[in-house]
C-alpha cells in the first residue's frame, strides 16, 4: 500500500515513461524523458535504487518488516515503516538481486 502522495506520483510518472515509444527499459530514452520530467515538476523519478547499509540484522524482537533478495536471499530487516518497505521494487539488493517483502 502505497501511502506517500510524492512516492505514489513518481512511481506512476516511472510506469507511464515506459509507456512512450522507446522506454520500454531503462535505456538512455527514458532516462531523458525522466530528466525532462523531473525538471519540469521537481519531482524524483529514479530507476531501481540498491540499499545501501543498514544490512545489520536487528535484535528479532525489533524487526516489524522483513525484505528478502530473490537472488542471494539475503534478508534486510526494518524496525519500521521506510522507503524500501514501502516500495521494494523500486529498490535492489547490493548483489543486484530483486527484493520481496516477506514480513
Ligand atoms: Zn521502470
Ligand atoms: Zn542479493
Amino acid at each position: 500500500m502505497l501511502t506517500d502522495p510524492g512516492l505514489l506520483r513518481e512511481t506512476l510518472l516511472h510506469e507511464l515513461l515506459h509507456t512512450c515509444p522507446g522506454c520500454r527499459d531503462h535505456g538512455d530514452r527514458w532516462k531523458s524523458y525522466a530528466a525532462l520530467v523531473n525538471g519540469r515538476m521537481g519531482t524524483n523519478i529514479q530507476r531501481t535504487v540498491k540499499v545501501e547499509g543498514e544490512f545489520t540484522p536487528l535484535r528479532r524482537e525489533e524487526v516489524k518488516y522483513v525484505l528478502r533478495c530473490q537472488s542471494c536471499g539475503r534478508e534486510i530487516t526494518r524496525m519500521r515503516m521506510c522507503k524500501v518497505v514501502r516500495a521494494p521494487w523500486r529498490y535492489r539488493c547490493l548483489c543486484g538481486g530483486k527484493l520481496k517483502r516477506v514480513q
